[in-house]
């Protein structure tokens, strides 16, 4: 009986005291709150990116070792051939189409260990939960960063030809 009363006692002075400590993300759904700690960042496995060199051209040489790697069978890739014309990435081949299923992914980063490029990694979005299946079938579109303005013009790149026709 007294072990019980110490035990509730001992229970309810955490309780006590987590309600004096400030509230961490008291904005949340509304503000996603501060994420903690720079390493917590580092290491944080979220939605994956698809990273682009210091040209703007895709990292993705469209080498399927991601796919390979994945424990869960979810990323799906085409690959296409660059001409002189149109290049997307710095190598012979780029991928055409790159799909990962947030339905199957484990997050476990095999993927982004296994890439030659360092073309795939993981951002810090964490906000994937879905009552559609259908939309958690991320598209390259959906996974590729934005061209930044710092990032010079290859001549023949997507980049380039948009530049162009703008
Ligand atoms: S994090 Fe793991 S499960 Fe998810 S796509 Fe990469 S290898 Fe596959
Ligand atoms: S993301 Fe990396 S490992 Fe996957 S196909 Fe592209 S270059 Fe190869």
């Amino acid at each position: 009986m007294i072990r019980d009363a110490a035990a509730i006692a001992k229970g309810m002075s955490i309780t006590f005291k987590e309600m004096f400590q400030p509230t961490e993300v008291e904005n949340y759904p509304d503000g996603k709150g501060p994420m903690r700690g720079a390493q917590f960042q580092q290491r944080f496995r979220g939605k994956h990116q698809l990273q682009r060199d210091e040209n703007g051209l895709e990292k993705c040489v469209a080498c399927f070792l991601c796919a390979a790697a994945c424990p869960s069978n979810c990323i799906y890739i085409e690959a296409a051939e660059n001409t002189e014309e149109v290049r997307i990435s710095s190598a012979e081949r780029y991928a055409k189409v790159y799909n990962i299923d947030y339905n199957r992914c484990i997050f476990c980063g095999y993927c982004v260990e296994a890439c030659p490029t360092d073309a795939i990694t993981h951002g810090h979005g964490f906000e994937l939960a879905s009552l559609n299946a259908t939309t958690l079938v991320m598209r390259k579109e959906d996974l590729l960063v934005d061209i930044q303005p710092a990032m010079p013009l290859t001549p023949g790149s997507a980049h380039d030809q948009a530049d162009r026709l703008a």
